[in-house]
């Protein structure tokens, strides 16, 4: 059994964004990660950040919302860094429109990545938690989860991921593993500045006018995420489970 610190952590949609941040900061605390995402070339610069700061990192190409693709990926994660026993279900993508233009494919694509792709990442590293009687799953919702015009999708899918990350705590807790949300507010990422593109607005006007709206004054930054996920995979927070944590700079209503 591998020491705590070194436990292995696998960190979907990793090669950008929140997810990247994430990796890196759990690399900080000494996890071995898996660093996935769709384009395995893509993962290069997440995971060279963390090999250069002396961690151990592992490229992964992998569709989260492909069972068999989902499967190997964690099968040769376990070989080659060991077993997955600290997952952060972060990979999304957002296809928004009004209802009346939101296609079937917008609807089906969102769903697949965040919801089935939760679900099948979760299925497929259970086995090796169960088995070391320890896990950490933490599943990124978002604020839109309380309802976003034009993102019926996305919001529904994010309400869908609360609904998941309760079930598996109150399923798998026996085990000795958890189960937590982040749902970020409005982050920095390459995610909202292609919002910002589809409104014809810059991202710093974007940004600057997101911030109005927010007590703190200022948008988030992935590293604001990536501190609350690294709190729910931490050694010290096992009596923690089935919450969902809103880190978005003050409170929502
Ligand atoms: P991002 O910059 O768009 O990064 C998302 C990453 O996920 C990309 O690298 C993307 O790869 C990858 N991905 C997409 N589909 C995938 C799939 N099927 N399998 C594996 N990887 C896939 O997004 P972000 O802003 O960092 O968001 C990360 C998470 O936080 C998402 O779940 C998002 O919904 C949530 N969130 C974000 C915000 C925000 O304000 N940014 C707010 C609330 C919640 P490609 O580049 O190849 O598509």
């Amino acid at each position: 059994m591998p020491k705590p610190e070194q436990r292995v952590a696998v960190v979907t949609g990793a090669a950008r964004g929140i997810g990247a941040a994430t990796a890196v900061r759990l690399a900080r605390e000494g996890r071995a990660v898996a660093v996935l995402d769709l384009d395995e070339e893509a993962c290069a610069g997440t995971v060279e950040q963390i090999t250069a700061a002396g961690g151990r990192a592992l490229a992964v190409g992998c569709d989260v919302s492909d069972a068999d693709r989902v499967d190997a990926a964690v099968t040769r994660i376990a070989a080659e860094l060991g077993a997955p026993l600290i997952l952060v279900n972060n990979a999304g993508v957002t296809r928004d429109n009004l209802l009346f233009k939101m296609s079937e494919s917008d609807w089906d694509t969102v769903m697949s990545v965040h919801l089935r792709g939760a679900f099948l990442m979760s299925r497929a590293c259970q086995k090796h938690m169960v088995d070391a009687r320890f896990g950490r799953i933490v599943n990124l919702s978002s604020s839109s989860a309380l309802g976003n015009r034009g993102q019926a999708n996305y919001a529904a899918a994010k309400a869908g991921v609360q609904g998941l990350t309760k079930s598996l705590a109150k399923e798998l807790g026996k085990f000795g593993i958890t189960a937590n949300s982040v749902a970020p507010g409005f982050i920095a990422t390459e995610m909202t500045a292609a919002t910002a593109a589809r409104l014809g607005m810059t991202f710093e006007d974007f940004k600057a006018a997101a911030a109005t709206q927010i007590p703190v004054e200022r948008v988030g930054e992935p590293e604001d995420i990536a501190n609350a996920v690294a709190f729910f995979t931490g050694e010290e927070a096992g009596f923690v489970s089935g919450q969902v944590l809103y880190v978005a700079g003050g409170p929502l209503n």
